[in-house]
């Protein structure tokens, strides 16, 4: 037999939360949290569609993981520490099997970072699913796009590519090998970078994360500090993984334009680069500039392909 809406709301998602600033979770109109004195909100959103954001018959489990990491990465990318979480579900059918993957999926990532889900919405429809994250920053600094200087060094942590090549790999079903599972993973699990997020917070002068494409999102980086960027194509951190499973030019197509990596991309003075922590892997791939956003490849002028995704540019 299905669930009704409210055995739904009971049975997957109202959670016994540990935390001591819930006053009020689930179950009532609204949720009542409280916050420390000497911190601001960070508040972010987003949403998954199905056939959109990841493929039609992409897991449960792994669509209630990305929509919590997806999240969690622009609260990494404002140097915040995320908090509570709601949670708006809207279903085509009341599914047991399926809502119990979701929430274990949401929940694994959640209690990885001790979030607590405070409430939302359950509706039937076409499958989506949005999270909307709060989170703390100390009241003092936290990270934006703007503040980015020329001279500054621009780095970016992890495999910039390896999400968008592992969800061609999906599309086009290649044959299953090591590489090919862990690009995968790489799209249907991202890892946000929520503890170097921390770290930058005292560090970088702009932060954000890359959702939509590395150049494209870069654009946005420079155009809020009111500067340029060069990236030295030869330094992007290409993984085996990738160049054991595409050509050397298509793997830097996905790490120039291919988005979903959900990645720090940042900048920092010169001086401040031995301060980086070690236990997350940053590459610099290159300088703020006065102006405009250039590719260098070979020591010459290299115009990529594509810059990344606009839901309204196809
Ligand atoms: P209302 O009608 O007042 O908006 P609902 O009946 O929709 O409230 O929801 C009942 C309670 O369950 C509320 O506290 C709401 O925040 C919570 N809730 C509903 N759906 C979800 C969900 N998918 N995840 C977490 N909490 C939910
Ligand atoms: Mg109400």
């Amino acid at each position: 037999m299905s669930d009704g809406e409210f055995d739904i709301i009971a049975r997957y998602f109202d959670r016994h939360v540990a935390r001591e600033d819930v006053l009020l979770g689930i179950g009532d109109d609204a949720a009542v949290l409280s916050l420390p004195a000497n911190r601001r909100l960070v508040i972010a959103m987003d949403t998954l569609v199905d056939g959109v954001h990841f493929p039609k018959g992409t897991a449960a489990a792994d669509i209630g993981y990305r929509a919590l990491a997806v999240n969690l990465s622009d609260l990494a990318a404002m140097g915040a520490q995320p908090e509570w979480m709601t949670l708006s579900l809207c279903a085509p059918v009341s599914d047991p099997a399926w809502f119990d993957g979701f929430s274990r999926g949401l929940f694994e990532l959640a209690d990885r970072y001790q979030v607590a889900l405070v409430g939302g919405d359950t509706v039937k429809g076409p499958l989506a699913v949005t999270v909307q994250i709060a989170g703390t920053v100390e009241a003092d600094r936290w990270l934006t796009r703007a503040g980015a200087r020329p001279g500054d060094l621009l780095f970016v942590s992890g495999v910039p590519g390896e999400a968008a090549a592992g969800l061609a790999v999906i599309q086009g079903s290649l044959p299953v090998t090591s590489a090919t599972r862990h690009l995968r993973q790489r799209f249907l699990r991202p890892e946000p970078r929520v503890s170097l997020g921390r770290c930058l917070r005292n560090m970088a002068t702009a932060a954000m994360d890359v959702s939509d494409g590395l150049l494209t999102d870069l654009d946005k980086l420079a155009g809020a500090s009111g500067c340029g960027a060069r990236i030295d194509v030869d330094a992007l951190p290409l993984s085996s993984a990738l160049l054991d499973t595409f050509a050397r030019d298509a793997c830097i197509d996905y790490a120039l334009a291919g988005g979903d990596d959900y990645e720090l991309l940042f900048t920092i003075p010169p001086q401040r680069v031995v301060e980086l922590p070690s236990d997350v892997a940053c590459t610099q791939i290159g300088v703020m500039t006065e102006r405009e956003v250039q590719c260098w490849r070979d020591g010459n002028p290299f115009v990529p392909r594509r810059r990344g995704y606009d839901h309204f540019d196809m």
